[in-house]
């Protein structure tokens, strides 16, 4: 009767994930999107616990204090780090966390091996559910150490790597067959040390340039551990929960290659985006003579501007600058000047990084354009804040078929009529080439932190009362 229980349980809390997906999709409704997912987990949790009490082979009261225990260590953990992850930090956590899910398929893969019987098809999800676990579980910790700037950006690149991860993949399939044949534990380890490997130098050979794919393309993984580990478990709800995050970080991975102009195989086989790849002659070094401008020169421009567009980048998040940006906004609009955001969909360091930091700071939604709703209205801009952006406000992507970013579609600022650059040097981006913006006749450079400067300007720009005073 517990089971009957159960899949009701189940079945609301699939409903309540999916509508959660929607939700997440809007800003508006991403809140909402939150709350339902954690009803959902709630639910999931709680039949869960129900339904292994029922089938407890041990005393009921072991086994649940045995998953008391887990809950509050896992409890304990999960409510430290997240209040204590920097908003900069979130790839990396997410990164780390995509590697439990794969250690767990991995785990789940032996015991069930070891405890269940040993028919063709429950074989094959193990072995499938070990592989796929495996390679998220290196990978995962690669992108981790990569992110965290713990390994070096610069992509792997093996003489021979993609033979290397054929070879590997062709080795696992006759480990497979072996496996299915004549059951042992033997195959199943060979094949989980080589599929450690293949995580491993798959995630390696990527650049930092590509890591948002990275990113998403294991947490796509990570959700077909989390399905294989279901087929295994045989719990339906964690085969749709895996599906539905199997699917979702697929079609991000998708979304983010548009976004960046890249073939996705291109992506997953890696080598671009590091100091590995080779820039043109023109992507290297500085390109000529650079502006300087003052915080009080700014604060004439922008005193004169009736439209300005603000593009922020990961300088903005590192300088947690969006407060005062917040302010920035207030100010001018109080003034009648038309002011818009334009976020470029890989700006900072994870999907959505600029859009969570400007609702942070409580920018209304209709002012924060993307890329393509923007990109159009530069020319009819009078002034255009670039704030701790870089790659993405690189022209050398549209003009320099040599540049490693070429292709990459990009915000066209510089067809604004004066552009302004808040960064602390002449230092490069994430994916480390040099960026012509900076050197074109209508940029100036306002160097230093961005929050000191942004406050300062607010500080000389006075509200609206004490202008017409
Ligand atoms: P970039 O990383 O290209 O550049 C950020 C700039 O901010 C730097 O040039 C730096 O210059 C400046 N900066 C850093 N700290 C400060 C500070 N305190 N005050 C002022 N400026 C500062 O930023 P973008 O957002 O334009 O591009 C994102 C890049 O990251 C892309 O290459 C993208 O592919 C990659 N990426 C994106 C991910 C995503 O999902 N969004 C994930 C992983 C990578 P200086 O040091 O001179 O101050």
């Amino acid at each position: 009767m517990t089971s009957g229980l159960t899949t009701v349980a189940y079945i609301g809390a699939s409903i309540l994930f999916i509508l959660s997906l929607a939700g997440l999709s809007k800003q508006t409704t991403a809140r909402r999107g939150n709350l339902l997912g954690m009803g959902g987990m709630v639910i999931a949790i709680v039949a869960t616990i129900a339904l292994a009490l029922d089938q407890s082979e041990r005393p009921v009261g072991v086994t649940a204090a045995l998953i008391v225990g887990v809950l509050l260590i896992g409890a304990l953990v999960g409510t430290w780090r997240a209040r204590s992850v920097e908003m900069t930090q979130m790839p990396e956590l997410i990164a780390i966390l995509h590697s439990f899910v794969g250690a767990a398929a991995v785990l789940i893969g032996f015991n069930s091996y070891l405890t269940e019987g040993h028919d063709a098809v429950h074989l094959i999800e193990v072995f499938l559910g070990v592989f796929i676990g495996a390679v998220t579980f290196t990978g995962s910790i690669v992108a981790f150490l990569k992110l965290s700037a713990r390994m070096k950006s610069s992509p792997l690149t093996l003489p021979g790597r993609h033979a290397l991860n054929l070879a590997g993949l062709v080795v696992s399939l006759g480990l497979g067959a072996w496996f299915v044949a004549a059951p042992s534990v033997l195959p199943l380890i060979l094949m989980t040390v080589i599929a450690l490997a293949i995580g491993f130098h798959l995630v390696a050979a990527i650049g930092g340039g590509d890591m948002p794919v990275v990113v998403s393309m294991l947490n796509s993984y990570s959700g077909w551990a989390a399905a294989a580990a279901g087929f295994m478990l045989g719990n339906d709800l964690l085969i749709v929960v895996g599906a539905l995050v199997g699917s979702s970080g697929a079609i991000l991975s998708y979304i983010m290659c548009k976004a960046m102009n890249r073939k996705f195989l291109a992506v997953i086989l890696g080598g671009f985006g590091g100091d590995g790849a080779a820039p043109s002659a023109a992507s290297e070094g500085p390109q000529g003579e650079h502006t300087e401008v003052s915080v009080a020169e700014t604060v004439e421009l922008l005193s004169a501007a009736r439209s300005v567009v603000i593009a922020p980048g990961y300088g903005m998040a590192v300088a947690k600058a969006q407060y005062p940006v917040a302010e920035l906004v207030t100010r001018l609009r109080s003034r009648g000047v038309k002011v818009r955001f334009a976020v470029h969909p890989v700006a900072g360091r994870l999907p959505g990084h600029m859009n969570v930091l400007l609702a942070e700071a409580r920018v209304p939604y209709d002012i924060v354009l993307e890329l393509d709703e923007i990109n159009e209205d530069f020319a009819d801009t009078d002034v255009v804040l670039v704030i701790g952006a870089n790659d993405t406000v690189n022209p050398a992507a549209l003009e320099d078929p040599g540049s490693p970013i070429a292709g990459m579609p990009v915000l066209e600022v510089w067809n604004a009529e004066q552009v302004v650059v808040f960064k602390r040097s002449m230092a490069t981006g994430y994916a480390g080439v040099q960026n012509p913006l900076f050197f074109r006749d209508n940029t100036a450079m306002l160097f230093g932190d961005a929050k000191t400067q942004v406050e300062a300007i607010v500080a000389a720009m006075p509200a609206t009362e004490a202008v017409d005073a």
